[in-house]
């Protein structure tokens, strides 16, 4: 339920806060530009009780949330939600580059890399040290020591970093080293990780499972946001479809359909969405258009000697032209980059 707030006064709110959780709701306040409304967010059984919060002073109106995701949907948060994570703002005017390699494979390849995609305009380092390789037989990461290494790129560079947590018994680990958690598509559904996400004040890369709907994606992040965090980034990185001239089927509709739904930042990954290299460039170009508030890009200096996703990770002279190529479609679309 949504209990619209008629006053500001801090009293009136919290009496209303207070009774919330005294019927086992959780209370998410937001306070928009227009008014201060209180959400009640738990068990959907007996809600109806919430109506009398109507009476208490300061309360103009009591409503239901008709969508499924509650705090994720716009009825409750029409305006835009901007992450910010240092000095970046990730969902605001400028669009955000993410760039780095598919996995961290030694100091020399990731220092390299971080020096040269943050040269060419890049914003946060990526970089997976736990990877989610489909054989178990694939290289699977430098785990501790790849953390590190982003650590030291992050130091050398000034960028921020993003490394995928895979699973919730590694979330203190990472959370040493990362300036934002990466949720991989193949954890979307993982709620123990998401629960234990939702606790923490970090920012969270959530990205699409490629056999997820937008609904169900829009699921995932609600247990983030229900369990008290709201720094969430929304990644469309391609879902499975039919098609097999691509490693996975970029769904740019995603993109407006997500802002229409939701007011959390939007950003694609056209390296895992095409799985070509030279796919990247014009399908970053699209999702700019489309209204992504960041590209997630693959960078390796020498993607022939990579231990993972080779194929489709830019050269870092390919990522310079893309960066240079990407300005004027964000300026044409009234952004900056
Ligand atoms: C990645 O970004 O390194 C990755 C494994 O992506 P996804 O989870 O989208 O497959
Ligand atoms: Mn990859």
């Amino acid at each position: 339920m949504i209990i619209v707030m008629a006053s500001r006064n801090e009293e009136d709110i919290q009496r209303v806060v207070s009774k919330i959780e005294r019927y086992g709701y959780r209370a998410h306040l937001i306070h928009g530009k227009e008014k201060t409304v209180v959400a009640a967010v738990g068990d959907e059984r007996g809600k109806a009780r919430l109506q009398v919060l109507e009476s208490l002073p300061g309360v103009e109106s009591v409503l239901p949330i008709l969508k499924p995701f509650k705090l994720a949907g716009r009825e409750l948060h029409p305006e835009k939600t901007v992450v910010r994570v240092g000095d970046v703002e990730i969902g605001g005017d400028e669009v955000v580059v993410f760039a780095g390699p598919c996995s961290v494979e030694s100091r020399e390849q990731l220092m390299d890399v971080a020096a040269h995609v943050s040269e060419a305009g890049a914003k946060i380092l990526r970089g997976g040290a736990f990877k989610p390789r489909t054989s178990p037989y694939s290289f699977q990461g430098l785990a501790e020591e790849g953390l590190e290494l982003l650590a030291e790129a992050r130091e050398r560079t000034g960028l921020l970093v993003v490394t995928e947590v895979l699973s919730e018994h590694d979330v203190p680990l990472v959370g040493q080293y990362t300036d934002i958690f990466q949720v991989g598509a193949r954890n979307m559904q993982n709620y123990a990780l998401l629960k234990s996400l939702g606790q923490l004040r970090k920012p969270v890369f959530l990205k699409r499972g490629i056999m997820a709907t937008v609904r169900e994606f829009l699921m995932s992040a609600e247990y983030l946001l229900s369990n008290g965090n709201y720094d969430v980034i929304l990644c469309e990185r391609g879902i499975r479809t039919f098609e097999t001239e691509t490693r996975a089927t970029l769904d740019l509709n995603a993109v407006p359909v997500i802002r229409s739904l939701s007011h959390l930042p939007i950003v694609v990954d056209p390296s895992h969405g095409t799985g070509r290299w030279e796919l990247v460039l014009p399908m970053s170009r699209a999702a700019i258009a489309a209204g992504a508030d960041g590209v997630m890009v693959e960078v390796h200096c020498k993607p022939a000697e990579a231990f993972s996703d080779g194929y489709q990770s830019l050269t870092c002279e390919n990522f310079e032209r893309l960066v240079r190529e990407l300005v004027p479609v964000a300026e044409a679309v009234g952004r900056s980059l």
